[in-house]
């Protein structure tokens, strides 16, 4: 079963909103009022689902606490369009690629992505307690100025983006070829050693592969295959 990605980092730190998430957080026993900082990608409706967003504030909810959300304009400005009366907007940062973000002892940096050329895309690095996250959804094969910027990291988990499965990646999605090819220029780079864990995320089936089919074609290059309620301790 294959509901939209995103992530949850120490329960407090989530990237994207997809229309799962309630549902997620009730199979997986998550506890989204524990959510201080949510971080969106980009503006494709299986990573931005903003009408979640009414269940913080009256009259669904009327102790909720404050939530500070990071996107480019085109989520910030999606918030606001929705919800002309956003109670919060002090909590709303637009940001652009390549800004660092410091939150609840997190460091977040920006990467462009390529994904979405008529709005632009985002991944983000997270950095806590001495760990490096590199969250690379969604994103064909990762931008030049993005390599370049990733060689001031070592990443300790790097997530990326399967979409295409066994097809070629695409210019926006990447594929078996890509994640693999990645994960050797990363290798190369020194931005990923071999204590590093890979995992590949955000299938669709149009890929064709079901999640062993997957594991047959990754597992020998040492690249975990991502299924529904994953967690991963890096
Ligand atoms: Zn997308
Ligand atoms: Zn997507």
């Amino acid at each position: 079963m294959r509901t939209r990605s995103g992530a949850l980092i120490d329960d407090d730190l989530k990237i994207d909103l997809p229309p799962d998430t309630y549902m997620q957080a009730l199979r997986d026993g998550v506890e989204l009022s524990k959510v201080r900082s949510l971080f969106i990608t980009h503006t494709h409706a299986d990573h931005y689902y903003l009408h979640e967003l009414a269940m913080l504030f009256p009259p669904f909810a009327h102790d909720g606490p404050a939530l500070r959300i990071f996107g480019d304009r085109w989520a910030i400005e999606g918030i606001l369009q929705t919800f002309p009366n956003w109670p919060q907007r002090e909590n709303l940062y637009t940001i652009e690629a390549y800004q660092k973000i410091e939150v609840d002892g997190a460091e977040v940096w920006s990467l462009r992505a390529a994904h979405y050329p008529s709005r632009g895309a985002l991944n983000y690095v997270v950095r806590r307690g001495g760990r490096t996250l590199l969250y690379g959804m969604d994103s064909g094969w990762f931008p030049d100025d993005s390599w370049a910027a990733q060689k001031e990291f070592r990443f300790d988990a790097v997530i990326l983006d399967c979409t295409h499965g066994a097809i070629p990646a695409g210019a926006y999605h990447g594929g078996i070829d890509s994640v693999i090819a990645t994960k050797e220029r990363m290798l190369q780079e020194g931005t990923a050693t071999e204590d590093t864990v890979f995992v590949a995320n955000h299938f669709s089936h149009n890929g064709g592969l079901l999640h062993e089919e997957l594991e047959e074609r990754l597992s020998p290059h040492d690249i975990l295959v991502a299924y529904d309620g994953m967690v991963l301790e890096v």
